[in-house]
């Protein structure tokens, strides 16, 4: 998915290049709130994720968890704050780029900074990276049609519940996703089939939520077996191992798999930061890496007496932010302010162009 923002300043065009202000790797509460926070500051800004969802590790590891200390909330599901910080960042109207992973940073002739990505190559005058733990990708189940109907009825992330509507389905995973899905399109799908290998992991609620639905229960020892595909090539039947060991086929329209996530620092590796301990050393004043503008900020930072929390890496985005914008606009202000005063110069500003817009006509 690819959601193009308008940004404030023009893409250097010249020869051809789309050269954000800013760009940031990882659309987790870090790299959302840096997003939101760039946008404040005026920056042009992209963010490049993964995944397919934004929210990090709240989206791939927990995301029905509750989270007791982030600022403004004394109580809210990772999801649901998720939900809440995508909301703050769009104010900001960054292009959001989901479903890519950066593959290479490197510094051209000019200046400018190029991301190779799994889908070609992005361009920035700056760089936050808010990359975690490392690119998460879905784990994946290896059986005859499974790869070949990804997108067609293979989901590694169920979205709208409507879609599944009236639809025969197999969920596939014993954990908190895969078992919340399963309740969830009970009462939606026109029957809903989940097949774990082992025993349930998810929240004991919600495992007796699923004992007393009408969900079709196939485990321990269940796994996709083939994926049959329809005329058109979509998920049309799945044939997987029964707790008697036997084939056993279903007719099925989607599949959903929710075995969990891996990441991978892989690539980010090797662009040549001070590692430590698998995480990027950084100036603690500034955010800065070793590679001049390249920032820094939340899980994936190190620096002494750092912590891995929601809180802190907002607060780390904040100052990388405010630094990447003095390092491609050296006249700009460090410290822009508050943002109750940016906002409302920026409404007046907005009301006086307005004005000036009807009075011309
Ligand atoms: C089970 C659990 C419970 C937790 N509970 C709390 C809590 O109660 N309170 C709290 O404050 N914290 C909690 N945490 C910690 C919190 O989740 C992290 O501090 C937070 O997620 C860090 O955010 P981040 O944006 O820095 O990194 P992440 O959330 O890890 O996001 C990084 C993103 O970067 C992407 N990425 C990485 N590399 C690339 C690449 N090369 N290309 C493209 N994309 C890339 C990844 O796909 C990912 O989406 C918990 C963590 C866990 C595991």
């Amino acid at each position: 998915m690819s959601m193009n923002g308008n940004g404030t300043s023009a893409p250097d065009a010249a020869d051809g290049r789309d050269v954000f202000d800013i760009s940031i790797i990882g659309a987790g509460p870090t790299g959302l709130f840096a997003a939101f926070y760039a946008g404040l500051r005026g920056a042009r800004v992209q963010v490049i994720d993964s995944l397919e969802e934004p929210g990090g590790a709240l989206t791939a590891i927990y995301p029905e968890k509750y989270i007791y200390d982030v600022i403004g909330y004394p109580k809210i599901l990772a999801k649901d704050f998720v939900a809440a910080c995508m909301s703050q960042a769009l104010r900001s109207d960054p292009t959001i780029r989901l479903k890519e992973e950066v593959t290479g940073l490197a510094r051209a002739e000019d200046g400018v900074f190029v991301l190779t990505t799994s889908k070609g190559e992005r361009y920035s005058k700056s760089v936050v990276i808010c990359a975690g733990v490392g690119a998460f990708e879905p784990k994946r189940i290896e059986a005859p049609g499974v790869a070949e109907m990804e997108g067609r009825g293979v989901h590694y992330f169920a979205k709208r519940v409507e879609d599944f509507r009236d639809k025969e389905v197999v969920i596939v995973g014993g954990g908190d996703s895969a078992v919340d899905w399963a309740v969830t399109l009970e009462p939606v799908a026109r029957k809903v089939t989940l097949i774990h290998r082992s025993k349930f992991r998810a929240h004991e609620a919600t495992v007796q939520e699923l004992e007393r639905s009408t969900v079709d229960l196939h485990f321990p020892g269940c796994e996709v077996l083939e994926v049959h595909p329809s005329e058109e090539g979509r998920v049309h039947g799945v044939t997987f191992k029964n707790t008697a060991g036997e084939p056993q086929r279903v007719a099925a329209q989607d599949l959903i798999v929710a075995i969990g996530f891996v990441a991978d620092l892989g690539p980010l590796k090797s662009w040549g930061f001070e590692l430590q301990r698998n995480q990027i050393i950084v100036d603690k004043i500034t955010m800065e890496t070793n590679v001049p503008g390249v920032f820094a900020a939340g899980d994936i930072v190190a620096y002494p007496a750092k912590f891995k929390l929601i809180a802190t890496g907002a607060a780390e985005a904040v100052t990388a932010v405010n630094h990447a914008v003095r390092f491609y606009d050296p006249s700009q202000r460090l410290d822009p302010g508050h943002s109750t005063t940016i906002m409302e110069k920026r409404a007046k500003e907005a009301a006086k162009e307005e004005a000036a817009r009807v009075a011309a006509n």
